[in-house]
């Protein structure tokens, strides 16, 4: 029975919004029943992403609709709003937002009171003001990108294959990744053996036409898996051809041309930026204490520091690591803290709302597992190593163990499995971006213009 009715806000439907809302589903059963509590997830996707299959939906192992979770099915007795918060008062204890509703009536964003509010909106892209960047340069941190970049790989190879100009087809067939963590290494692992699986039905592109290139800053990649398996992704990256720059940044993309700092320019018409990743812009909007570098300031409870009935977790909160040598260090931004975070998240709300002490979150990183592309991995897990084949069937066992729902499971399992017996799935269905695009034709207008292909670069 808890003290007092509550209205819990939760912003945000990623890894931290969905398993908290989950977890407050299981432990307030009683007092949602009895109309004592009620749960709100506002969120601009009706759907949670599971981010580290997103390479492995680039490549077409696993369809795009088995990577994402249907909020409403798994939330049942919460409330789904899609929408966008804008920003928080916490004082007066209320969220502005937007609505498909709102920009529909044009009456502007409407405001929404709580008791409790659970901040989780989660990071964005960290992006450099590089020449070129924002017009040219493709993210990869939702599943309309990962399958946009599929289609667009496979749309350069047509390209390549069709064209009679030898500069259109060495853009066309030049790939450039920047920034070696797990998102640039799986994304770039994953296409370059999908492209060159696909090679073999082009009669005028052989895999060695193609230039994969990985640019990354600092002197090592994937920093998750340790030094030692991180160099070993290197030569493993190399022997497959693939071109891994380190110590090196993108000057520019300017003119669909790619300059790196250590003087290389390839004209490209692909820059895939994966650089890291920042909170996310609406923190900035509330009247809620951050750090230095923008993230929430949080209590190893949840709790955002100084602030009463707030919580956070995940990529936009700064959680105090009580398991680090170091104090001062802060949990880092990924799905295994995200995912442990939001338990316990859940689990202090009930207790705080029903007057018992809270729990302080504690979790030693155990280590990471990536995939490089079909059969090939890395891992260092629990003091283990492990490469190739044995750590890419880790990845994948670890991974279905993680996704939500038993019903992802088995689709992900049942797709794994027929994709073993069958040839890989490498068609593009770029025209589903732009579905309306024949009849319009059809109608005397205008053929939209694909900015990630726009041989102008216009847009
Ligand atoms: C390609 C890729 C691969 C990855 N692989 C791994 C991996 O193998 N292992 C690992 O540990 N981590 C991995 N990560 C990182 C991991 O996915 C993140 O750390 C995790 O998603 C963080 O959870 P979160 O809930 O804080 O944020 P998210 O899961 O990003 O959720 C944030 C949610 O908030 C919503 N939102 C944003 N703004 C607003 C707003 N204004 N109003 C309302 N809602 C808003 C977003 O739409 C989203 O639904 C990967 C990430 C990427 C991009």
């Amino acid at each position: 029975m808890v003290k007092e009715r509550a209205r819990i806000l939760v912003v945000g439907g990623g890894y931290v919004g969905m398993y908290t809302a989950l977890r407050l589903q299981q432990k307030l059963k009683r007092e949602l029943r009895r109309g004592e509590v009620e749960i709100t997830v506002v969120t601009p996707d009706p759907y949670m992403t599971y981010q580290p299959f997103l390479p492995e939906a680039a490549a077409g192992a696993i369809s795009p609709r088995h990577v994402v979770v249907l909020l409403r099915r798994v939330l049942y007795r919460c409330h789904v709003v899609v929408g966008e918060v804008q920003s928080i008062d916490h004082a007066k204890r209320t969220a502005t937002l937007t609505t498909l509703a709102t920009e529909e009536e044009g009456a502007g964003p409407e405001q929404m009171t709580y008791d409790e509010l659970v901040l989780a909106p989660g990071s964005i892209s960290r992006t450099l003001p590089i020449p070129g960047l924002a017009d040219h340069g493709i993210g990869f941190k939702s599943v309309e990108e990962a399958i946009g970049l599929r289609n667009h790989v496979i749309e350069q190879m047509d390209i390549a294959s069709s064209t009679r100009d030898p500069a259109i087809r060495d853009a066309a067939l030049t790939f450039v990744f920047v920034g070696g963590g797990f998102a640039g290494v799986e994304a770039l692992g994953e296409l370059e053996d999908m492209a060159r699986y696909a090679a073999r039905y082009y009669h005028n592109i052989r895999p060695e036409d193609m230039k994969w290139i990985l640019v990354e800053a600092s002197d090592r990649i994937l920093p998750e898996v340790g030094e030692e398996m991180g160099r070993y992704t290197v030569t493993e990256l190399r022997r497959r051809n693939i071109d891994v720059r380190l110590r090196t940044r993108l000057e520019s993309c300017a003119d669909r041309v790619a300059v790196l700092s250590d003087g290389a320019r390839f004209p490209t018409r692909t820059v895939v930026w994966t650089a890291g990743v920042k909170p996310s812009p609406l923190l900035a909007a509330t009247d809620l204490p951050r750090t230095e570098r923008g993230r929430l300031k949080c209590t190893p409870q949840l709790t955002i520091d100084g602030a009463t009935h707030a919580w956070a977790a995940g990529d936009a909160a700064a959680v105090p690591d009580v398991t680090a040598a170091e104090p001062g260090t802060e949990t880092a931004p990924n799905a295994q803290h995200a995912v442990r975070q939001a338990k316990l998240l859940g689990d202090n709300i009930a207790h705080s709302l029903r007057g018992e002490p809270l729990e302080t979150y504690s979790h030693r990183y155990v280590g990471s597992v990536a995939s490089l592309g079909l059969h090939k991995g890395v891992a260092h897990v629990y003091g283990r190593k492990l490469k190739g084949y044995p750590a890419w069937f880790m990845h994948r066992v670890y991974h279905l163990s993680r996704v939500p729902t038993f019903n992802r499971k088995a689709r992900v399992l049942a797709e794994w499995t027929l994709s073993g017996l069958f040839k890989r799935e490498i068609v593009s269905l770029g025209s589903l971006e732009h579905p309306r695009a024949e009849f319009e034709l059809a109608a005397g207008g205008k053929p939209p213009i694909d900015p990630m292909n726009d041989p102008k670069g216009s847009s």
